[in-house]
């Protein structure tokens, strides 16, 4: 339903819960994020509104500078904690947020399940972070990881993912699923909608089906599926809240 994040020179955290309020008038059953913290990924979900997120991160106060968030509406899997976003690979060194479906999760899962991969949820999404880990194995790149997966992948999707490996990277990418991205004075960011990120920056670029970015604390690049670097053009929002 709904996509943050951030990476940048502040905590992460304060910034995520901030957009994810934001993003709340569009409705959700869970919410969650993942928070890069001394070379691990924090992942802390909850079922029910942003404020329950809220109170379980104040007990944490994570000061990692690198993060993604979610609210899910769900479509595959019942409301719980265990099918709210982000979802991990297996060894929970790469998470994901998703909005929108993966129509050949099934066959997917049953693919990587032979090849021994555990399950947590009753998820689409989570077919991605397994996908995105297998790739990860093989090409140690997490941006060409995601690609390779969206290239596995059949429906729609806007996909943000971060892997504990490569502190401070967020990889972006959709289909029919929108996505924006923009650079603020003290970070990148993204967002499934610009209202998320309208206090960070107003210059932001709407992905386009099929392109990849890759946020860093200084810098977002552009490519496409190929891995190409692309300069998409840059959209100003000077619309009033
Ligand atoms: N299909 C995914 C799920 O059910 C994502 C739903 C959403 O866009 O919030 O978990």
């Amino acid at each position: 339903c709904g996509i943050v994040g951030y990476t940048g020179a502040d905590a992460a955290q304060g910034i995520l819960i901030e957009g994810l309020t934001r993003l709340e008038y569009r409705g959700y059953d869970s919410a969650g994020v993942a928070i890069e913290q001394d070379g691990a990924l924090q992942v802390v979900c909850r079922k029910g509104k942003v404020s329950g997120l809220v109170h379980t991160l104040s007990h944490f106060d994570f000061a990692g500078t690198c993060g993604i968030g979610h609210t899910r509406w769900a479509t595959h899997g019942r409301p719980s904690e265990a099918n709210a976003h982000p979802h991990t690979s297996c060894a929970g060194d790469i998470a994901v947020v998703h909005n929108g479906i993966i129509e050949n999760f099934a066959e997917l899962r049953e693919e990587l399940a032979a090849r021994g991969h555990a399950f947590k949820s009753d998820t689409d999404t989570e077919v991605v972070a397994h996908l995105v880990e297998e790739a990860y194995a093989d090409v140690g790149d997490l941006q060409a990881a995601v690609a390779h997966a969206a290239g596995r992948l059949i429906g729609a999707y806007g996909l943000a993912v971060v892997c504990a490996y490569e502190p401070g990277v967020i990889i972006v990418t959709r289909k029919d699923s929108p996505i924006v991205v923009g650079r603020g004075e003290r970070g990148s960011y993204v967002a499934s909608d610009i209202i998320a990120m309208i206090d960070a920056t107003r210059d932001v670029v709407v992905l386009a089906d099929g392109q990849v970015a890759r946020l860093t604390p200084d810098a977002i690049a552009f490519f496409d599926e190929a891995g190409r670097p692309l300069d998409p053009p840059v959209t100003h929002v000077d619309w009033d809240l």
